[in-house]
């Protein structure tokens, strides 16, 4: 039966237990299993879908969930890792060498940006960065050696969309994977794979636990050849999930069809109230009619997402007194949590960087992001009001 992502999410399958079973997906915390032969044994050593084996291979909690969000993505297979970076290391790393070249976008989440820096200086790994919105700019930068195309969904803090079909139909052109960080957006707002992407990646830590409760990551993929190269390479890399935290992400996924439009409609209409507001600059969502990438919003996501950022005439100091006067959201780092996040960049996570690279990350030092919860929108905007009225 095709179900919706509303049923699909509360009913992710579980394993079956007898004659009667559990509704909900047990915890198995044991990591080693035993086998009747050393056949069986060494066959599952082989195979990312063969027996349990060890809990570094794979487990019966964490397989769930990885069955879970390759089937909300329209995958093939998925693998769970301990962290969003755990999954960005294990694809970049598994698909990636010396010499190679990968194409990227230019505004990324700072360990990912991070990452591919230190592949540049220390593995000769050639890097070009694009904007995530033409085409030709990739097509220009192709050259025989490129084996990626790395994307965010909605970058950060800017919110930018990129245009993950149009650029992936030139990468598959030229025979190179793209892998989409789909994090911000959550395969209830888009799904990279069913646009032409490979591996859509997510740092399960934000909206598909949702609760700011359990650091995850995964990586869906669309081919099962390029799954077991991935997975194999994750064996070396060591990365792997928590059973718990696959649980706690597993109770989480059941509302993830609830929380994302919340998220979506707050942030917009806390965006909205902040554009009118003087001490306001500029205010970026995607559903927002003067954002850059507002028809591509449109024609890719369901909705813009939980995250907004606005840029604020005081600059640095106004940022950090503006979070700093938050009452009921907090001054905190991550998203997608019950709770309403915010924090300005410039003041914090990235405090070291010069202006000109402040500008090169799509940040002022004005600029303040609200990642939304679930609170009442009322209650947040007089939060929010009364904190603009500290600057
Ligand atoms: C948080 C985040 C990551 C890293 O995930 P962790 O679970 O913190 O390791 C990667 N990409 C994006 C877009 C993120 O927001």
């Amino acid at each position: 039966m095709d179900l919706t992502d509303a049923t699909r999410t509360v009913h992710t399958p579980v394993p079956e237990e007898g004659a009667s079973a559990p509704l909900g997906t047990p915890l198995h915390l044991d990591h080693t299993f035993a086998f009747p032969s050393a056949e069986a044994m060494a066959g599952a050593f082989e195979d990312p879908d063969g027996p349990y084996l060890y809990g570094r291979y794979s487990n019966p909690t964490v397989r769930a969930l990885e069955g879970a969000l390759a089937d909300l993505e329209h995958g093939t297979a998925a693998t769970a890792y301990a962290s969003g970076m755990g999954a960005v290391n294990a694809v970049l790393t598994a698909l990636v060498g010396a010499g190679d070249h990968i194409i990227a976008q230019r505004a990324l989440y700072g360990g990912t940006h991070a990452l591919l820096a230190d592949l540049e200086r220390r593995w000769g790994v050639q890097v070009d960065r694009v904007s995530g919105t033409d085409p030709d700019e990739v097509r220009a930068l192709l050259r025989p050696t490129t084996r990626l195309l790395y994307l965010e969904t909605i970058a950060n803090p800017t919110t930018r969309v990129s245009d993950v079909p149009a650029l992936a139909a030139v990468a598959r052109e030229a025979g190179a994977v793209t892998a989409v960080d789909n994090t911000f957006a959550s395969p209830l707002l888009f799904r990279p794979l069913d646009h032409g992407a490979d591996i859509s990646l997510h740092s399960t830590s934000k909206y598909l636990s949702g609760h700011g409760d359990a650091v995850g990551g995964a990586a869906v993929l669309a081919d099962a050849a390029l799954h077991r190269r991935v997975w194999e390479h994750g064996l070396e890399l060591g990365a792997c999930a928590s059973p718990f935290n696959a649980w706690l992400t597993l109770r989480g996924l059941k509302t993830l069809a609830l929380r994302m439009p919340r998220h979506s409609s707050t942030a917009l209409e806390l965006a909205r109230r902040l554009a009118g507001h003087p001490a306001v600059r500029s205010v970026a969502h995607p559903d927002l009619p003067d954002h850059p990438d507002r028809a591509l919003a449109a024609r890719l996501l369901a909705s813009g997402g939980g995250v907004l950022s606005f840029d604020l005439h005081g600059g640095r100091a106004a940022g950090a007194a503006f979070t700093e006067a938050l009452g009921t959201a907090r001054l905190a780092p991550s998203l997608g949590d019950v709770k309403t996040l915010a924090m300005a960049p410039a003041s914090t996570s990235h405090h070291r960087l010069a202006p000109g690279e402040l500008e090169a990350a799509g940040i002022t030092e004005g600029t303040v992001r609200i990642a939304v919860g679930l609170e009442d929108p009322g209650d947040l905007w007089k939060d929010v009001e009364q904190a603009l009225g500290a600057v």
